[in-house]
């Protein structure tokens, strides 16, 4: 009896730690699953979280800002550096009012209230070229009096464009020239007499420089003047350079379209530019001179039915 009793209690005690380990695992079980539930919950957190970072990040600095913005930025820079760093391209040049080659076969004194025939009777410095390649001679013709008519002297009297054309320097007072400007007239807008009497090839122009103006230049780099327009007034510059008033004629043929934006004789106080476009103007024989009373004397020759 007593043995069924041990037997019958031992038999409970195993039921119940059966049912106690049952329920342990069950509590395990869930335990676990409520940890896989949260880590699910956390990796499923993660993963809404990861993309969106990721998304962000792949967006925000890369294919949005800089895709879009790159672009814009060098559709702003491009059109800028061409313009301040090109020469400005012919259909931009043809903007500026440009004299019709057919109507600037004109030739006008380079003195107002003096004529083209006036001129001989005041040339007191004739042409004198120099050798090729030598700075030595005269390059230009001198107009000056002292007396004539009622004009007590030559000081004063305005400068006029010789020829149509376009403003190729427009310089103040530097060595040897002075005030000066020098006026262009292209291949284009000359007449066939004239380039076969100055022998004028294609590409090449003509220009005319006034030089030693009592001041600076009244009209700018770039601009087109017409035939008899004012460039300033017969004057003495550079001082110590020019002795007396007079006005300095220099004619040449050269490259077509130069542009001197300064000029000056070897000296501490020139810029390489200046000094450059000296040796280029006189000296490198890319500026062919001719004698101006040449250019002159055609003018006065040339009937006026048939300059235009
Ligand atoms: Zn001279």
């Amino acid at each position: 009896m007593q043995i069924l009793q041990v037997w019958l209690i031992q038999r409970t005690l195993i039921i119940i730690l059966i049912a106690a380990w049952l329920v342990a695992c069950s509590n395990t079980t869930n335990e676990a699953k409520g940890l896989k539930d949260s880590l699910r919950v956390q990796e499923t957190g993660d993963n809404s979280q990861l993309p969106r970072a990721s998304s962000t990040r792949e967006r925000t600095p890369f294919p949005v800002a800089e895709t879009l913005a790159m672009p814009r930025m060098t559709q702003t820079n491009t059109p800028t550096l061409p313009a301040m760093y090109f020469t400005p391209s012919p259909e931009a040049q043809d903007l500026v009012p440009t004299p019709s080659p057919r109507h600037v076969r004109e030739y006008c004194s380079p003195l107002e209230g003096h004529t083209l025939k006036d001129l001989q009777e005041i040339l007191t410095n004739p042409f004198n070229p120099p050798p090729p390649g030598k700075d030595t001679g005269h390059h230009g013709v001198d107009f000056a009096y002292y007396r004539r008519g009622n004009r007590p002297s030559i000081l004063g009297v305005p400068v006029h464009a010789v020829m149509a054309g376009r403003v190729a320097a427009a310089i103040q007072n530097r060595i040897p020239y002075g005030n000066m400007v020098i006026i262009e007239t292209p291949h284009s807008a000359l007449s066939e007499e004239l380039i076969a009497l100055l022998n004028i090839s294609n590409g090449r122009s003509l220009y005319l420089l006034y030089a030693h103006m009592n001041e600076k230049p009244t009209v700018e780099l770039g601009d087109w003047v017409t035939c008899g327009q004012a460039l300033g007034e017969v004057g003495n510059t550079p001082k110590g350079w020019s002795s007396d008033p007079h006005l300095h004629l220099e004619g040449r043929i050269g490259p077509a379209d130069a542009v001197f934006r300064g000029m000056a004789y070897y000296d501490t106080g020139a810029t390489l530019e200046e000094m450059e476009n000296y040796r280029l103007w006189r000296m490198s024989g890319e500026f062919t001179l001719f004698d101006p009373m040449v250019l002159l004397t055609f003018g006065l020759n040339t009937p006026a039915a048939e300059r235009d």
